[in-house]
């Protein structure tokens, strides 16, 4: 292997940079986890998760990838030919259907043009013609990474009240959760689930289902195999500080000084970061004369920017090229995004020069690749972290 020198530019939405400390805490020896010292960082955990978000329900954590959690949430709480409600956002929507129906349920996928959210609209409609409650479950991606499209959670809660349908509201927050807003429980979302290598600052590797009690009274009576993903089981060795299974130890150890990290810079001051570099990197997409996936103003994702390449530019060429000549990750386009698009990571632990350094190695990498775009994204970018910058309060600016 070549050495590269310098610092490698992770800038995928997913599996985002990891700050030191997090690397720090993970490189400690691993204990007995159902040792004294463990069942301490389990209760510290636990507090912790409810002290940064709020969630009012019990977190269940697992050793796994997004994927499992996804797999979680739906085989404890459904059963064999249950209809689940789903929307077509984008790829992650695509894959989670796909799961639900392997797990032997019955999604509905209502289409969308990948450029879009979900419509609280459509799910009112879709949902007062059930008079008959066949759809057992609505599952939304809240952040849905293959676009950067946001969905308004609250409002498809409001649809489900609106129609007075009971179903239960189960969010992938794996992309959001730590970068924007996300009301678990004012949303009374039943089963938010995430992951750990996004907002949260840690390597992949742990996944959880955040459940609410009528999630868990679904769940007695539901009869998809839980085998592996019983939240219960979890539920009531946590309650010891314990696991039923062999956790994750040392991502815990991560995940402990991650939420101390969220905790000091502060959620709303977390928040304020990604929407500033969201903007930032949206001057940057206007000044390059290029356009953003999400086609709708008020739903563009602050985690990241998907960018469309003009007609016949490959954008993983432009990726490769971003790699190899300025050593920057960028995210590739997924499903039917594949080649068409490319996508920008903002979130986690991240900062301005860094966007600005990114940003750089993709304007860089447009130009040698032979993109018909226009140059000035960066400053433009750099003009709004300017504009919008703290300064000192006895400084001049
Ligand atoms: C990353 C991601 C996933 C998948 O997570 P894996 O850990 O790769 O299984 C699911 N949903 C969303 C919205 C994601 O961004």
């Amino acid at each position: 292997m070549t050495h590269q020198s310098g610092r490698h530019f992770l800038q995928v939405p997913g599996p985002s940079n990891v700050p030191e400390t997090v690397l720090l805490a993970m490189a400690r020896a691993t204990v007995d986890h159902r040792g004294p010292e463990f069942k301490i960082l389990t209760r510290t955990l636990l507090e912790r998760f409810e002290e940064a978000f709020g969630f009012n329900d019990p977190v269940v954590m697992y050793p796994s990838s997004g994927t499992g959690a996804w797999t979680a949430a739906l085989s404890n709480c459904l059963s064999p030919g249950d209809r689940v409600l789903a929307f077509e956002t984008g790829h992650f929507a695509r894959l989670w259907t796909g799961i639900a129906g392997a797990l032997g349920l019955d999604p509905v996928l209502e289409p969308g043009d990948w450029r879009s959210p979900a419509s609280p609209g459509r799910a009112e409609e879709i949902l007062k013609e059930d008079s008959g409650h066949a759809i057992k479950a609505v599952c939304v991606i809240h952040n849905e990474t293959s676009t950067a499209t946001m969905s308004d959670i609250e409002a498809l809660r409001g649809a489900l009240d609106a129609a007075a349908h009971p179903a239960l509201l189960l969010v992938d927050c794996i992309s959001s959760l730590g970068s924007v807003p996300y009301d678990h429980k004012g949303w009374r979302v039943d089963v938010s689930v995430g992951c750990s290598q996004k907002g949260l600052m840690l390597p992949p590797g742990m996944g959880f289902n955040v459940v609410s009690q009528k999630a868990r009274d679904a769940a007695r009576a539901a009869s998809l195999p839980k085998a592996y993903w019983d939240w219960e089981p979890v539920i009531a060795a946590n309650e010891k500080g314990v696991f039923p299974y062999t956790p994750p130890t040392n991502l815990l150890y991560g995940l402990e000084v991650a939420l101390e990290l969220l905790l000091a810079e502060g959620l709303d001051a977390v928040y304020r970061r990604h929407r500033r570099h969201g903007e930032a990197t949206r001057e940057a997409v206007q000044a390059w004369g290029l356009e953003t996936v999400c086609r709708h103003a008020d739903h563009h994702s602050d985690a990241l920017t998907a960018i469309l390449m003009p007609d016949g530019v490959d954008a993983d060429k432009v990726r490769a090229t971003a790699l190899k000549s300025f050593n920057v990750s960028l995210g590739t386009g997924l499903g039917q995004l594949s080649k068409k698009a490319f996508r920008i990571g903002h979130l986690g632990d991240f900062n301005d020069l860094m966007l600005s350094g990114t940003l750089s190695g993709v304007e860089m990498a447009l130009e040698l690749s032979g993109v018909a775009f226009q140059k000035g994204g960066v400053a433009a970018a750099a003009r709004y972290l300017i504009d919008t910058a703290e300064v000192e309060e006895s400084g001049i600016k």
